[in-house]
């Protein structure tokens, strides 16, 4: 829930005018300070307890916690809304995958590789795994804390979950450094107070777990001790249970304004289901439905990728299309006999064309015009793309100089600006192309005989 700038005025001292902080009125300040445009510090009047109020009104209704440092570092939870279209999800969930310390080294090694090695590429972006979840299993202090050491020594930065009573977690913090921003996994109510004054000494990310019921008391007493990067876990291990989990924790954190449930959260498909399969079917429940952490218990790249690109999707802004740079891309090592394709800036359409023009082997330049990432017949319509603003580019780019074929390849779909663009470009033969990308690879061929 948005904080009101009235709300924020009612705890301001209203001193006629006094102007100081910038702003002709208080209640003209508090209305800059609710939409973030002003800091609360340049009221002069204001003491601590107040400020502090104020502030505590502003923070994200669900907090933002730090894993990892350095490159792999990744940001959990600070999310505003319940659904992606009604503004867009932010933070998306860090993959995880579980190591336990009862498997053979060997395992370690390859679980290791495989969170570290595993990426993908996808419209031009690198999608990948995030971070391992080390669980304690063995009971044997000594072999956890190598196992710890094995994923230090594996990484610099890799993020890292500590799964282990909290005492031995602690120790693992010590190994690693608290500036790595390790989490630890987990404190409960029934262990909070033994553990408090450790975790509050380290001062690093805590999960907490217990019933929905139980975790306000928790969150409450560890924030009253400065400790505000909470993740929490529900303990529910079935799919329906957990995912109800999820958006309850979601509804009472924005929704309600529910402050001591406003943190991200873990969760847990590795030990919902034993099948792999299952498993990430689960993951892509949790994807789509407020998860902060999803940890399976393996990573295999023919399920990975799905997940990777379905979390792409989900947490990608729906009100900022795809896009990438337009410029000419030179496909299958184009020579100047090589004929231009044209398309716009808009990713989907941009790697249909260049992949089908690769596979066909014809080498050609393509011309991809910013049309701020609409497809061909939307940037058409908005006369973003046309024969004039096609001629242009093709003028700047250099192409006249440099491509001596003089065949140009527009999209199928706009045969109508065939005409104008042999206007712009005269000399050329403007040749209307397929309508769909996939025809390139009957048609490419056929003009590259044609030469
Ligand atoms: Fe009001 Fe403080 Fe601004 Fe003065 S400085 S106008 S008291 S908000």
């Amino acid at each position: 829930m948005a904080v009101k700038g009235g709300d924020i005025a009612k705890l301001l001292p209203k001193r006629a005018k006094c102007k100081e902080c910038g702003f002709p009125t208080c209640f003209a300040f508090a209305m800059k300070v609710a939409s973030g445009g002003a800091d609360i510090d340049k009221c002069p009047y204001l003491d601590e307890e107040t400020k502090e109020k104020i502030r505590e009104m502003l923070a994200p209704p669900i907090l933002p916690v730090t894993l990892g440092k350095g490159e792999r570092a990744f940001v959990i939870g600070d999310e505003e809304v319940m659904f992606r279209h009604e503004k867009t999800f932010f933070h998306q969930p860090g993959i995880g995958i579980l190591i336990k310390d009862t498997e053979p080294e060997g395992e370690w090694e390859r679980k290791l590789k495989a969170v570290l090695e595993m990426s993908f590429e996808r419209i031009g972006r690198t999608i990948r795994p995030d971070l391992a979840v080390l669980e304690a299993s063995s009971g044997d202090e000594g072999k956890f804390l190598s196992l710890v050491k094995r994923a230090l020594d594996s990484s610099p930065d890799l993020p890292l979950v500590f799964m282990a009573p909290v005492d031995l977690a602690a120790k693992a913090v010590e190994v690693c450094g608290a500036d790595r921003r390790p989490l630890i996994y987990a404190v409960t109510k029934e262990d909070l107070d033994q553990h408090l004054p450790k975790l509050k000494e380290l001062g690093v990310p805590v999960a907490v777990k217990g019933a929905l019921e139980e975790l306000p008391e928790v969150t409450e007493k560890l924030k009253e001790a400065g400790l505000k990067e909470l993740v929490l876990d529900t303990g529910s291990r079935e799919l329906w249970d957990a995912v109800k989990d999820q958006i309850l924790l979601r509804r009472a954190a924005l929704k309600q304004g529910f402050r001591p449930l406003g943190y991200p959260t873990i969760t847990f498909p590795c030990f919902m289901a034993e099948d792999l399969e299952q498993q990430y079917l689960f993951a892509a429940a949790f994807v789509v439905r407020y998860a902060g952490i999803i940890v399976l218990s393996d990573f295999v790249e023919d399920y990975l990728y799905p997940l990777l690109t379905l979390r792409m999707n989900i947490y990608s802004d729906p009100r900022v299309p795809m896009t990438v740079e337009a410029k000419v891309y030179e496909i299958n090592a184009p020579t100047p006999e090589a004929p231009v394709l044209v398309t716009t800036n808009f990713a989907l359409t941009y790697f249909a064309v260049a992949s089908e023009t690769e596979a066909t082997k014809v080498p050609a330049y393509l011309v991809v015009q910013d049309t701020e990432g609409l497809c061909v017949l939307a940037a058409w319509s908005t006369g973003k793309f046309s024969g004039e603003t096609i001629g242009e580019f093709v003028k700047k780019a250099g192409l006249e100089e440099k491509v001596k074929s003089r065949k140009i390849v527009i999209p199928g779909l706009l045969a109508r600006i065939k005409g104008e663009l042999e206007d712009e470009l005269p000399g050329w033969e403007v040749i209307v192309g397929p309508r769909e990308a996939s025809g390139l690879s009957a048609f490419l061929p056929d003009l590259a005989g044609r030469r």
